[in-house]
Parts: structure tokens; sequence; C-alpha cells
């Protein structure tokens, strides 16, 4: 267990000390609060009540764990290191990225997508897209490391392969991009309908993926 975020503020002693155990970890305990925290704030949600690091288990996995999909209040989010630096998305730029994939899960966790297994690929292709608006408003070049880590996996009953992923986090990166040119505010209802559109022009690829694994 890494912190503890309660009413009152953080638990930042347990934190401090779990962090230390991320010796494979370059980032300090300051950059990985802030690389959480700063994937919050694109959402404008909280911060999760809990926060995990997992480097140092059997397994773990960087991860956003639900428990009541009407509150944000009760969110875990888990992260292994160790596996994040294999994919070499351990910097700080780029784990912040995929703490946005992990903060997009959350922000649609009340959301119910069509498709096999709940809608699991979509979900996480919706994720990975607004990942990709997050790297396009800020500019932010990691996303390339992020891609090359994704793109060559091989897809799960719960995940795309790399390439389907790649596109989605691709194409946010040019919506955020071309949104960014207006000046005008941006909502995410806005940015679903786009992942929405997108998602439709894919559907043919998606369906053909979908065939290898249910
Ligand atoms: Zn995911």
């Amino acid at each position: 267990m890494t912190f503890l975020r309660e009413h009152m503020g953080i638990n930042m002693e347990g934190f401090l000390a779990n962090a230390r155990k991320s010796y494979l970890s370059s980032l300090s305990n300051d950059q990985i609060f802030y690389a959480i925290n700063s994937a919050c704030d694109y959402f404008h949600i909280p911060c999760p009540v809990l926060i995990q690091d997992l480097t140092n288990q059997k397994g773990g996995c960087t991860m956003f764990v639900n428990y009541d999909p009407k509150s944000y209040w009760d969110d875990v989010l888990c992260y292994n290191m160790r596996e994040l630096a294999k994919l070499n998305v351990g910097s700080l730029d780029a784990f912040s990225l995929i703490m946005t994939h992990e903060c997009a899960h959350r922000v649609l966790q009340g959301i119910r997508f069509e498709g096999p297994n709940n809608g699991s690929w979509q979900n996480e292709l919706a994720a990975d897209f607004l990942m990709g608006t997050r790297a396009g408003f800020g500019e932010i070049r990691a996303i390339g490391n992020v891609i090359e880590g994704l793109r060559n996996t091989g897809g799960s009953n719960t995940h795309p392969k790399g390439w389907l992923r790649a596109n989605f986090i691709r194409h946010g990166v040019e919506v955020a991009l071309q949104l960014k040119k207006t000046g005008q505010p941006v909502y995410l209802d806005r940015l679903m309908a786009e992942y929405h559109a997108y998602y439709q022009a894919m559907l043919p690829y998606v369906k053909a993926d979908e065939k290898e694994f249910f």
C-alpha cells in the first residue's frame, strides 16, 4: 500500500515509506504524486482514495480498481513501476500519461460500453483516446513512448491488440491538437463524441480482431 488520501489530507508517512521501496523507479515521491495528481486534474476529478505501489508485488498490475461505479471516493489506483519501466514508460511524463489512461477509466466508470466482456475493449479504447487528448492539449511528447510500449502488445479478452490501441491514442492526440487551435473550452462530452465517431469508423477492424478473442 502506498498512501491513503483521507478527507483531511494525505497519509504522507505511509506514502513515503512505500515509495522508497520502488527502487527501480527513477521518480521521486513528489514526482509520483505530481504525475497522478495532474492526471486527475486533467479530468477535474479528485485524487484516488487509495494509491497502491505494486512494483514489488508478484503479478502486480497497473490498473484502476472500481468499487461503486457512481463514486470517485472509493477509487483505487495501482501501479507497477517495474512493468512500466520495461515498456519504457517509467519517465515522469510517460507515467503521468499512463495514469491519465487509468483516470480515464475512473471518469468512464459509470458508462456502459457495448461489446463483448461488458464492452471491455471499448472501455480501453476510450481510455486510450482520452489519454491521447491530454498528450495533445499538453503537447506531451512522451506519448510516443506510450505508443511504442503498447504497439506490439498482443491483446486479450480485456485489452485490444496494441496496433488498435495505438490508433486510438494517435487519434486522441490529433483531435486535441485541432481543438486547441480553436481556442474554445473543451468538455468531456465533446471528446467522447469524437471517440464514438472514430470508433464507428474503426468498427470493422475492431470486429475482425474480436473474432480472435471472443
Ligand atoms: Zn485500461
